[in-house]
């Protein structure tokens, strides 16, 4: 048996997979209780969850930093991501609210066409690790504003921000409308069981296999956000300074975990050596000469972590790659910002999505033969390019196809609310943040009004097919 606690309601329900929930709160059926979708309650909701960042930062910052070691200014970065998309939702909310009127054609006439976003229902929010307060507060954000209840389910690996989640989500939160699950595989494959209007998984690729199997057969739309291998390329006419720089910044944060992170490099010749000793040189700059003692750079997750990415390391090595760091203290969770160089597509760390503090650095013959690597591999969540040409930017955003690009920066996208954030192919289905989060919640109905007034000159419309009317 499961047991699944439902935070701020006082009870816990208990499972096994022969038996139904015993209770049922009521966040679980929009059919026993309905808030009133309004513009208000949808606000009040918006309003509730920037509180409760706000006025408990010290509290939430705290069980940040213990779950991930991490570094404050990487909180900083996530509560002002929030923030970001909460004010950015909040300004626009009245207006995607609003129906929308579609061109009506001439014979439908005067009665008129439109879009009415309505509520999906109840939706069920899965976070992973590696943001563990962004990834759920902005998917609920878009969930609130278009009016729908939610369940999230924040990742078990990082305890103390899944529990600051079940404490203060249902009180700055219709504790009607908004409920938490902790747990882990178990519970989440216990929660899987009821049928939810939609399921927003954040996480692997893997996970995501195993959770569409697990509701197949229930028609539940999905929203996927995955990972996968984001590749820079570096062409010879880049600024290797600013590149340099801009690629190491958003490749150690969070010691690389994160899911737009820069993957892998690729340049030619005529820049590598100049843009390894610029990446080296940054390193030292933003970490010091020894990472492990640098307030800005975080840990690992786990040993299991640490043991894939050695790994990596050994592997890579034994294939003939050199490395630049690669220390590792597995009691820390640590392991230096890593550079290889005479990196071949064969060994194992350019088939898998890193998620940690190593950059390989690839030799390409030049930029075609760098879009034809991207283009063989599964589309990437992100792709890069750092180029003062046009023309090459031109090329680049027309020929990969990602769920996002950037030229001359990497990952800064993210922090645009007014764009959508997704992926496409295996890095995931579907887009949140601002409108396209809304939608993401929504269902876009489609509305004809008309009236009864002009039927006469609607004769047409009507059978007998015969005479007259057949020629039509
Ligand atoms: P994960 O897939 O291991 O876990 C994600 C969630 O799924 C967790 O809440 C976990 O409890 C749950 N889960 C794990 N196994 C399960 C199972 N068998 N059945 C049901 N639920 C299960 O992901 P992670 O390690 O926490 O995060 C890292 C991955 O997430 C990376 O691949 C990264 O690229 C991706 N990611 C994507 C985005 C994005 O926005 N696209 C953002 C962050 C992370």
């Amino acid at each position: 048996d499961v047991e699944v606690g439902l935070s701020g309601h006082g009870s816990t329900f208990s499972s096994s997979t022969s038996t139904t929930f015993s209770y049922s709160p009521p966040w679980l059926s929009p059919i026993e209780y309905l808030h009133d979708g309004s513009y208000k309650w949808r606000i009040n909701q918006l309003l509730g969850l920037k509180a409760m960042v706000l006025e408990n930062e010290e509290e939430l910052m705290k069980a940040y930093v213990k779950d991930l070691g991490k570094p404050k200014g990487d909180w900083f970065l996530e509560k002002n991501g929030i923030l970001a998309d909460i004010n950015h939702t909040l300004s626009c909310l009245h207006k995607l609210m609003q129906p929308e009127t579609r061109h009506t054609p001439l014979w439908m006439q005067p009665g008129s066409t439109k879009i009415i976003r309505e509520p999906l229902g109840t939706v069920l929010i899965i976070g992973p690790y590696n943001y563990p307060l962004n990834l759920i507060v902005c998917p609920l954000a878009a969930a609130v504003s278009a009016g729908c209840n939610a369940v999230v389910k924040p990742s078990e690996q990082m305890p103390e921000t899944a529990n600051f989640f079940a404490k203060y989500l249902p009180i700055y939160l219709d504790c009607h409308s908004c409920g938490v699950v902790l747990g882990g595989i178990p519970e989440t494959t216990t929660l899987l069981k009821i049928k939810f209007d939609k399921i927003f998984f954040t996480g692997s690729d893997r996970v995501a296999k195993i959770i569409e199997k697990t509701v197949a057969g229930t028609l539940t739309p999905m929203c996927l956000e995955l990972g996968g291998k984001s590749p820079v390329i570096v062409c010879d006419d880049a600024n290797l300074t600013v590149a340099s720089k801009r690629i190491v910044q958003t490749k150690y944060l969070n010691c690389g975990a994160t899911c737009i992170a820069p993957d892998y490099i690729m340049c030619t010749s005529a820049v590598h050596d100049k843009l390894v000793s610029n990446l080296q040189s940054c390193i030292t700059s933003f970490y010091s000469d020894d990472a492990q003692k640098s307030e800005n750079y975080a840990r690992v997750l786990n040993k299991d972590h640490l043991e894939r990415l050695e790994g990596y390391l050994n592997d890579a090595k034994n294939k003939g790659a050199n490395i630049f760091g690669g220390e590792i203290d597995m009691n820390d969770r640590y392991m230096a910002p890593t550079i290889l160089t005479n990196v071949t597509p064969d060994m194992d760390i350019m088939k898998e999505e890193i998620f940690g503090p190593i950059l390989p650095v690839m030799k390409v013959n030049g930029f075609e033969d760098a879009l034809g690597h991207v283009k063989k591999g599964e589309k990437p969540l992100a792709s890069y390019c750092f180029t003062s040409s046009s023309k090459h930017t031109d090329t680049f955003l027309s020929n990969i196809s990602s769920g996002a690009s950037c030229v001359n920066d990497c990952a800064v996208h993210v922090l645009s609310p007014d764009v959508p954030f997704g992926g496409v192919g295996n890095a995931g289905m579907g887009s949140y943040h601002g409108r396209e989060g809304f939608i993401c919640f929504s269902h876009e109905k489609a509305v004809y009004v008309n009236d009864t007034y002009t039927d006469g000159i609607r004769w047409i419309r009507y059978p007998p097919f015969s005479g007259f009317k057949e020629g039509f």
